[in-house]
């Protein structure tokens, strides 16, 4: 039985103008969770502690979470968890006396250890679901190049983007698997390349920006 995952990519490999279908895939799946972080779980007692633990959301998803939402209540709830975290770790430092001010001198390393005690102690929980989401794609699209109608589909498809088609061939065993996603990708980029020269060709000496892709 094909995973939720592969459906998802069959139906955006048939969809023009999608781009990258794992990015696309992604692109909801982020909103989702955010949404869900801030409606579901903005009070649940394990998220506040992975958030403090994360010292909140890193910057691309933080200012997702602010444009995207309304629930702003929320994100001041999650995010005086993670601003009290950070002050915590802050008043921890000791307070200089006579004789560790003579050890700054001879560079006691406290910034070094304080710097370490800030480091967040796992990553931004936003990017560890997509880290787990991408993994899903991975498995689901390197699957479904078992299957004719999975492979026809891909065959039309935009490809992918650079970061996600080093995790599918990296996910690949098979070579003859590996060759048919080479191959489509080869198609795609040629063409992109040659749609830069255009413009470079067509844009370049008037120094007239134009949109892409017309
Ligand atoms: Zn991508
Ligand atoms: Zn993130």
């Amino acid at each position: 039985m094909k995973s939720f995952n592969y459906y998802d990519l069959l139906e955006l490999f048939a969809q023009p103008e999608t781009g990258c279908a794992i990015c696309a895939r992604l692109k909801v799946e982020t909103e989702r969770y955010l949404t869900a972080l801030l409606y579901e779980y903005s009070v649940d007692f394990a998220t506040h502690q992975n958030f403090r633990a994360a010292r909140g959301l890193c910057n691309v998803h933080a200012w997702q979470m602010i444009h995207t939402r309304e629930g702003l209540i929320n994100v001041a709830v999650l995010y005086e968890a993670a601003v009290d975290e950070a002050l915590t770790l802050l008043s921890q430092m000791t307070a200089p006396t006579p004789r560790n001010r003579l050890g700054r001198m001879f560079g006691s390393g406290e910034g070094e250890a304080l710097a370490a005690k800030l480091t967040a102690d796992q990553p931004c929980l936003c990017c560890q679901m997509v880290s787990q989401a991408e993994q899903r794609y991975f498995e689901a699209l390197v699957d479904g190049l078992s299957d004719p109608r999975f492979v026809e589909a891909w065959q039309q498809s935009d490809g992918l983007c650079l970061p996600h088609l080093i995790g599918v061939v990296r996910a690949i065993k098979d070579p003859a698997r590996l060759t048919v996603i080479v191959n489509r990708q080869k198609v795609i980029w040629t063409k992109m390349k040659a749609e830069l020269g255009l413009y470079i060709l067509r844009y370049g000496a008037s120094g007239n920006d134009e949109a892409m892709g017309d």
